[in-house]
Parts: C-alpha cells; sequence; structure tokens
C-alpha cells in the first residue's frame, strides 16, 4: 500500500521583507548549545522558525508511516530558500498528489516594529465552504494537540481565505495552517519561536494531529533513532597468526566476505 502524502509547507522564504520578529533584546541560541543564533538586537526570521518546525515534523511524520512532501524548504538549511509564490506552492502541492498539507507560520500583531500582548496558538482553515474539503476535522485534531504542551492562550481554529488552507487549489482532502506563537509578543518570541525544544514539541503535537486524523497510533521517538549499537560477531582466537589466517580463509569460503583479523596485544 501506497504510503499517505503530506505537504509540509514552511511560510515565506529566508529573506522576505517583514516576517521577522522586532529586534529582540537579548542573545537568541535556538539549541542551548552555547553558539549565538541570532545576536541581541537583531530579529528572528519567520522562516528560520518556521524550518526549524518543518525539519522536525518530517521526522516525526515519516517515524509515523507517512510520506513527506517537502513546500519552501529543502532542508535544515533555512538561510538559502527563496520565497515561493503561492500559486507555486499550491500547482507542486497538487502535482505532488498530496491526501493533506500543513503550512508552519508564526504570528504578528500590528506594524511589526515592537512587542506587544497579542499571544497564543491557532490553527486556520478555510473559510469557503467549497475550498475547505475535510479540515475542520484536522484542524482540530491538531489544534488539541497544540493546545497541550506548552501553556500558550488557545486561540482556536479559525477562518480565513488562505491560499494554503485551499484544498480545490491544493488537490488535498485536508489543509491547515498554524500560527504557533506571537513573533510580536517577547515572551513567546524568546521562549518559543527561539527555542528548538518549543519546535520538537510543535512537530510532534502536529504530527499527533495527523495521526488522529489516520487513526493511527502515534509511534514516539525512541532511543532506537539514536545512533545504534553495533554488534560484533567473533568466530576465534588464536595465538598464531597462520591459524588466525585459515579460519579467516573458511569464513570468506563460506561467503562472510567482510571478516577480517584483528590483533589485540
Ligand atoms: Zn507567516
Amino acid at each position: 500500500m501506497s504510503k499517505i502524502k503530506i505537504a509540509v509547507d514552511a511560510g515565506h522564504g529566508s529573506d522576505t521583507a517583514g516576517h521577522r520578529t522586532p529586534p529582540m533584546p537579548s542573545n537568541i541560541d535556538f539549541e542551548k548549545d552555547g553558539i549565538i543564533d541570532v545576536k541581541k538586537g537583531s530579529s528572528i526570521k519567520e522562516h528560520i522558525a518556521s524550518v526549524g518546525v518543518c525539519v522536525r515534523l518530517e521526522e516525526e511524520l515519516k517515524r509515523n508511516g507517512f510520506e513527506v512532501v517537502k513546500s519552501g524548504w529543502n532542508d535544515a538549511k533555512a538561510t538559502d530558500d527563496k520565497d515561493v509564490a503561492l500559486k507555486t506552492r499550491q500547482a507542486a502541492i497538487k502535482k505532488a498528489g498530496c491526501k493533506y498539507s500543513v503550512s508552519v507560520h508564526f504570528n504578528a500583531y500590528g506594524d511589526g516594529s515592537s512587542f506587544n500582548s497579542a499571544e497564543g496558538v491557532a490553527t486556520y482553515i478555510h473559510s469557503n465552504p467549497s475550498r475547505v474539503g475535510n479540515s475542520k476535522k484536522l484542524a482540530e485534531y491538531v489544534q488539541k494537540n497544540l493546545a497541550k504542551g506548552t501553556k500558550q492562550k488557545n486561540r482556536g481554529v479559525k477562518t480565513a481565505e488562505l491560499a494554503m488552507c485551499n484544498c480545490s487549489s491544493l488537490g488535498t482532502k485536508a489543509s491547515i495552517l498554524v500560527e504557533l506563537a506571537f513573533m510580536t509578543n517577547l515572551h513567546e518570541a524568546t521562549n518559543l519561536m527561539g527555542n528548538a525544544d518549543f519546535w520538537q514539541e510543535c512537530a510532534e503535537e502536529i504530527c499527533k494531529g495527523f495521526c488522529e486524523m489516520e487513526g493511527k497510533t502515534y509511534i514516539a521517538k525512541t532511543k532506537n533513532d539514536k545512533p545504534k549499537t553495533i554488534y560484533r560477531v567473533q568466530i576465534g582466537a588464536y595465538s598464531k597468526l597462520e591459524n588466525a589466517q585459515k579460519q579467516l580463509d573458511k569464513a570468506k569460503d563460506a561467503g562472510f566476505k567482510d571478516a577480517f583479523i584483528k590483533e589485540d596485544k
């Protein structure tokens, strides 16, 4: 059986005008690895954080048996993505034959030059009944999961005339757009948008929503996803090299082409 395709769309591009936080009053370290990603006085770009979520969402969806079609990004490097026109994104998703799509964004309020108190997480679907498909159900599952993790104002499922929610143009059964936090809210920009742990949490929650939509049990990341332990098989230990060589020849004759001698002193 072929896998269900889900388009994962990262909003905007690396250099899209606007679509960023006001200047941050402190340094931002996405991964908490000691490397400053956004210097004090600079802005966190929406596309950078969106790709951070999309990369993690791809991993989540693949582990859960879905196929992922990337839209608006191509890899974890978010600094070299051109902004793709919405019509181009729609056409590519339609051509790929996706059952679902999700567009990942961060919200803004006001003119974007200063921080304000607007906050929270929302999921959007198309406002036109002939364009919305089965998106309401998917949006409710995703929003329910997004509201579970980090405590945020739950803005609920909202409707708007959005290109990335237009199931007719996208050729999808359901299409949603998530606004994960406000980049114009200082707390959300600093602790959520600028935090890779939040990106991971959102990826898991969005994936859980898709799993519920398909009646699947969500498969969480396990230790097995980390680099695997390697188990070697030893078939003999000899004090004379010629005996070791004889055993190696036997092993190779038996078809174990990768067998080798390792000297322990
Ligand atoms: Zn956006």
